[in-house]
């Protein structure tokens, strides 16, 4: 197969995995009564490389969502006209290409990493659009700061100039079990209610990834985080051991 070929043929079946991906999500909305257009969809690129997120970004999508701090700023300089949202566990020495690369961060999990991403972030570009990560399944082995302590780090975020605080995010227990995968994104809308209830309006709920989005959607998801059912089977992962996913 030609080169061209091959890369039409690429387009073709980027596109059709785009347009299942967006059938699934408007069903689910449909299904739990919810408004078309209240889910938006982040493509999570990681371990692909550039032309993988050109072929998808010429679908139409225009937020792509990076793990790992030095191939996520890689891929953002290299299109900084995309939306970039930064999803992986973050290392205090890695704030500063974040801060400076991308447009979301999803992973706050503790007020250090936030003051940094701050204090980091270019005065020339807008806030830093960001979410508290929270444990809501409580497996050790799982990044997220504990349920009891979001609304108190959501407080102190809320006073650092160069961030937005957005919303909430979690990372569920990965499980088949549907009422197993709902209960865990139930917990995650509830502590949103909860503080909201207290005089914040976090508008974003960063939940649900390609086995689990209908779960999520149908627990008030706004922002579902989707790799494989985009971009196929990630055939590696630079993933540290010391980390999830
Ligand atoms: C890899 C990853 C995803 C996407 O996972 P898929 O199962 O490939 O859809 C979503 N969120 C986070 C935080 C991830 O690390």
């Amino acid at each position: 197969m030609s080169a061209a070929e091959n890369s039409a043929l690429s387009h073709e079946n980027s596109a059709q995995r785009l347009a299942a991906v967006w059938h699934r999500i408007d069903q689910a909305q449909a299904a739990s009564g919810r408004h078309a257009g209240s889910v938006k969809l982040l493509a999570v690129s990681k371990t692909f490389p550039i032309e993988a997120v050109d072929t998808v970004a010429a679908c139409g999508q225009n937020a792509f969502g990076e793990n790992y701090a030095q191939e996520g700023i890689d891929k953002a300089s290299a299109r900084p006209n995309l939306e970039w949202h930064f999803i992986g566990p973050i290392q205090s020495n890695k704030t500063r290409g974040i801060a400076e690369h991308f447009d979301w961060v999803h992973t706050i999990d503790r007020l250090k990493i936030a003051e940094r991403l701050s204090a980091q972030r270019p005065a020339v570009l807008p806030p830093l659009q960001v979410c508290v990560q929270v444990n809501v399944s409580g497996e050790n082995s799982k990044s997220g700061c504990a349920a009891d302590e979001a609304q108190a780090l959501c407080q102190t975020i809320a006073q650092l100039p160069n961030l937005q605080l957005r919303g909430l995010m979690a990372i569920p227990e990965a499980t088949e079990d549907t009422a197993t995968q709902r209960r865990q994104f139930a917990k995650l809308h509830e502590l949103q209610t909860q503080i909201n209830r207290q005089g914040f309006a976090l508008d974003t709920l960063s939940m649900g990834m390609s086995d689990d989005l209908e779960a999520a959607i149908s627990e008030g998801a706004t922002l579902v985080r989707v790799g494989s059912a985009i971009f196929g089977k990630r055939t590696y992962t630079n993933t540290p051991a010391s980390t999830e996913l």
